[in-house]
Order: structure tokens, then sequence, then C-alpha cells
């Protein structure tokens, strides 16, 4: 498997791609050609293309929850692309309109336009797009210290509700040996989403995790993810995104925490 960050809020010295504060990563793994999140704007084509990666040659595009940063890309590939073969996989939650205060910052379609656009199949549960990418659908919040929070308002069935994010999900691979972890924002709680992929792919070792951890302020939420983290002995954390840099520091102190950056790439092998 190898994946590549196509969209990220930073970028790498001597490295000529373009950042914004969004999440998009490519990931092939065999036949299938991924994209995880679209970020906010055209960054996501412009980098791809320096990457020389092709889109056209999409199977699936996963999204981890309707947040603008994540899923407002699609506006711009929709353009460009045909995307009338390609599988979208994502909570039915994540189409909804989303926003703060008046601000709207959902999914620039609602789910009858994206079933126009794609091949789209609303998942709440758990999905498998191969025999070792899973999505991990809706996820179960069992942690008493994260995703107690809601960001925001979202419309559902006509009503105004507080938004509790129930769309947020994340990636899993898995090789027989491990499983790598992709998020978006985490708003679901990062260690929830961890103890869950664990449960689906019955497995204890955790090769990576990557993605958004929606960790900003110093808190006792902060410290018991790192101890929760820690415990789980992962081989190679690479927080981004929403992680602020007192979050990155207080980690780098004790976990094996890797930089992102737009091209950077990673590889597990099979
Ligand atoms: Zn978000
Ligand atoms: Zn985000």
């Amino acid at each position: 498997m190898k994946l590549t960050i196509l969209v990220d809020n930073h970028t790498l010295i001597d490295e000529y791609y373009l950042g914004e504060p969004g999440v998009s990563y490519y990931i092939e793994d065999g036949e299938n050609r991924v994209l995880f999140d679209t970020g906010y704007s055209e960054v996501l084509l412009l980098n791809a293309r320096r990457a020389g990666i092709h889109l056209e040659d999409l199977t699936h595009i996963v999204l981890s929850h309707g947040h603008n940063d994540h899923t407002n890309g699609l506006r711009f590939l929709q353009e460009t692309i045909d995307l009338s073969r390609v599988t979208l996989c994502a909570h039915p939650h994540c189409f909804l309109p989303k926003y703060d205060g008046e601000e709207f910052i959902g999914a620039p379609y609602n789910s009858a336009e994206i079933a126009r656009i794609t091949r789209y199949t609303p998942t709440s549960g758990v999905r498998h797009l191969s025999e070792r990418l899973v999505f991990l659908g809706e996820i179960p919040r069992g942690n008493d210290f994260e995703a107690r929070t809601p960001i925001g308002t979202t419309i559902v069935e006509g009503r105004v509700e507080a938004d509790t994010l129930r769309d947020d999900s994340a990636l899993v691979y898995q090789n027989g040996e491990g499983i790598f972890i992709i998020t978006g924002c985490s708003h679901s709680g990062i260690c929830n989403i961890i103890d869950y992929a664990k449960k689906v792919c019955g497995e204890e070792h955790i090769h990576g995790v990557l993605g958004g951890f929606h960790l900003l302020e110093d808190s006792s939420q902060l410290d018991q993810t790192i101890a929760y983290l820690k415990a789980n002995r992962i081989d190679a954390v690479y927080p981004c995104h929403c992680v602020s840099l007192l979050a990155k520091a207080k980690m780098l102190a004790v976990l094996p925490v890797q930089e992102v950056g737009a091209g950077m790439f990673i590889e597990i092998n099979t």
C-alpha cells in the first residue's frame, strides 16, 4: 500500500506542493486507487499533477465526514474528471447541511446530487472496499474523555440539531500483520476510532495512525489521548491537520511522531 499526502495544512521544505487547511490522501493498493477526502479547493488537482498521480484512474472516494475542508474539493474534482464509475463511500449524514452559526460548512452536494455524480451508497456500518481496505462507518463512542462536544448545527429530517458528527469515520488498511488507521478530523475521538478499528479488524498491532486527531488545547483529553496512544505501542504516529503545535510537542516527547506534509508518501509492505 502506498499513501500520498495530496492535501495537508503543511508543506515540506524544497518540495513545491501547495498547502491548505484540509485533508486529502491518495491510496494505491493492488487494483484499487482510493481518494480519502478531497481538501477544500483545487489544491488537490494541482498537487496530484505535480506528484504524477492520475486521478482519472480513481476506483473509490471515501469521505471521513461532511465538513467542507474535507469535501469541497469534490466540486473541483467533478468539474475535471468523470466520476460516474467511481464508488463513493460515506456515512449518510455526510451530505446533510452543516452550519457554524450562519456560515455553511458542509459538503458541496446533497445526497441526491452526489448519487448522480458518483456511485454512492450511503454506508453507516463497516464496509470492505477490498480485502485489505476497510471503511469503519459510524464509530461507537465508548471513551468518556472524548467526542462529547457538538460542532455547529445540522438539519436532520427538517429539524435543526446540534451536530455531533455521526458521519465522522476512518479508513483502515490491514495486511495480516497489523493495521494502519487513516482519519479525517477524528471528531468521533481518535481513541474511539482506534478501539473500533482493532475490534473490526481483530488486530492488536498498529503500524501507524495518520490524520487529524482534533487535539488543539492543553487539556486532560490531550493527556489521556497521549497515554492511550503510548499504551497501544503504535509503530508511527502522524498527527496533522487539526493537531496544534502544543499537542504535537507533547506527543513528540513520548511517542514515535512523524512529520506530515503535502507530497510526502508512506508505504506499508503487503
Ligand atoms: Zn471536521
Ligand atoms: Zn478538518
